[in-house]
């Protein structure tokens, strides 16, 4: 080595942080992601979640009795990518394990590909694009047990927090937070805190009246309403072989996705485009059914045949709303607003459910936060600093995505034509030349799967100039040389209101 090479940066961290007490606000997936990770480290991690309801005492139990208000979604379809999935078999192998026993299914995305699709022939790193499917509440369940029957981790259940406890400050630095049990007040001490606190975060709110700067917060809707339902294969029956119609489909004014689960369930769902309010009669089971009998890869799959629905007689289709991407930041051009909190997952980076990519984002974020304790003891800014660094390296690539999918959707869904030649020829590679290219092209396919799956950014898939050539030369083609590798054609939109105006009232 020349010796006169710089150094490279010291990776000792000031102050060791193993041994120091961190509160976790909230018990989903996030907080246990951090809660894994930070006790991993040696850090002892006490778990806050308003919910008071325990785990039911087996996983099974888990999609039909387990209280979950704080995090509604855990009934709606959920697959975890490949990223996740990575993760888990990489630096939690045990805890992979306890989720295939659980029923867990490693789904390898290259075994089904489109089936216009040809010269499709293994490559080194295709062992990654495994995603994982079962039903949210198997996942929350098995992680939950396994990272609580951690030495150093507890659950305070019931606990709901509203407030931090700062030392006062230019930058407040966090000293530990006020909680709500039982009726009343108190407070928790901690070397730092963890809001994974989800979509209802109160951050921003906490951190204005710790004195604190307030985030940056970018909001834009996704555009989409979700409506659920599961199904559970009857005895003896058999998921639908692939015959031609895609597991996923987006028709502008409706999208589906059929997602295989633990147990012999899987779950269909149908998101409406905003833009057709009408829409909103999914709610209704006999709508969901014509409609999931009108799409006909769904059809197979909902068969009084081959499967009869479960979960709540009640509800028999989730549905939910409200769905936002939204970002904040914690750290803005002068450094952390605090010090001492760090916000994680979908408290800080929400997207649009229709791509899967919530609980990959809550481990990654959590694992950056671990890494960069690990780095710089207890030295929070520059544990901030990193964090905000390797979120925006690492996460906001696909908030990006998001945000450039459902604007694309939304102008389509309300017939809008894209404003300017830069915009219209983007939408014309991404539709005329990506769009068809994942169906007849094996490098832009996997190039797909690997950004679906959070293995590469959108930059780095569709910037390769192999990737770029395919998919230029294939919109070149032009449509009727494509035409046979279009989807198949979506059903009559008349026709479906139709038949479901004509249900009977209720
Ligand atoms: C309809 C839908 C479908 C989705 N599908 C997928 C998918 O297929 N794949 C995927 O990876 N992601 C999916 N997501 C996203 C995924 O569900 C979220 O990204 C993930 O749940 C985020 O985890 P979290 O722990 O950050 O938040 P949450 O799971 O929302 O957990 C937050 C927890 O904090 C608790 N809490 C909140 N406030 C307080 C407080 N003040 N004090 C104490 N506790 C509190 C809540 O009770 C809750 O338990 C979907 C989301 C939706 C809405």
């Amino acid at each position: 080595m020349n010796a006169a090479a710089p150094k490279a940066p010291t990776a000792t961290p000031t102050t060791s942080i193993a041994g120091a007490h961190a509160l976790v606000v909230g018990c989903g997936i996030t907080g246990l992601a951090a809660a894994l990770a930070l006790s991993e480290r040696g850090i002892r991690v006490t778990l806050l979640e308003r919910d008071a309801e325990p785990a039911t005492e087996t996983a099974s139990a888990a999609f039909d009795h387990w209280k979950r208000k704080g995090a509604v979604q855990v009934r709606h379809s959920h697959v975890f990518l490949g990223r996740l999935r990575n993760l888990l078999r990489d630096r939690h192998p045990e805890l992979l394990r306890q989720l295939i026993d659980a029923g867990a299914r490693e789904l390898r995305m290259l075994d089904t590909p489109p089936q216009t699709l040809r010269g499709l022939v293994p490559e080194p790193g295709d062992d990654d694009l495994v995603i994982l499917g079962c039903r949210r509440t198997t996942l929350e369940w098995v992680i939950r047990r396994y990272v609580l029957a951690r030495p150093n981790v507890t659950l305070l259940g019931g606990a709901t927090v509203v407030g931090l406890s700062t030392e006062p400050g230019c930058v407040p630095h966090v000293t530990g937070l006020r909680i709500r049990e039982d009726g009343s007040e108190r407070e928790l001490a901690a070397d730092f805190v963890v809001d994974a606190s989800g979509r209802q975060s109160q951050a921003p709110k906490w951190l204005v009246d710790a004195g604190a700067r307030a985030p940056e917060e970018l909001t834009e809707p996704s555009g989409i309403v979700y409506y659920t339902r599961f199904y559970r294969l009857r005895p003896g029956a058999e998921e639908p072989r692939p015959d031609g119609h895609p597991g996923a489909a987006d028709y502008n004014w409706i999208k589906y996705a059929i997602f295989p689960a633990d147990d012999r369930t899987f779950s269909i769902t149908l998101a409406a485009s905003l833009a057709f309010p009408e829409m909103k009669v999914l709610a209704r089971a006999d709508a969901f059914e014509i409609v999931a009998n009108a799409l006909p890869a769904v059809a197979r799959w909902v068969d009084p045949a081959r499967s009869e629905p479960i979960g709540d007689p009640e509800h028999p289709v989730q549905a939910m709303g409200g769905l936002v991407n939204r970002l904040r930041r914690y750290v803005d051009a002068h450094g952390p607003l605090v010090t001492g909190l760090f916000v994680l997952g979908d408290a800080a980076y929400c997207t649009n459910p229709l791509y899967g990519r919530g609980c990959s984002q809550g481990f990654v974020h959590a694992e950056l936060l671990a890494t960069a304790l690990e780095r710089h003891g207890r030295d929070w800014r520059a544990v901030a600093l990193e964090v905000d660094a390797g979120a925006k390296r690492d996460i906001e690539p696909y908030y990006r995505a998001s945000l450039a999918a459902d604007r694309d959707a939304q102008r389509k869904a309300e017939g809008r034509v894209p404003k300017g030649w830069r915009a219209r020829l983007a939408t014309r590679f991404f539709e005329d030349g990506v769009g068809v290219a994942v169906r007849c092209d094996p490098v832009v396919y996997r190039a797909f799967v690997r950004m679906m799956n959070m293995l590469e950014t959108p930059e780095q898939a569709f910037s390769r100039p192999s990737v770029l050539l395919r998919a230029g030369w294939v919109m070149l083609r032009g449509k009727r040389r494509n035409a046979v590798y279009a989807l198949p054609p979506p059903p009559d939109r008349a026709a479906v209101l139709a038949a479901c105006a004509a249900l009977p009232s209720r």
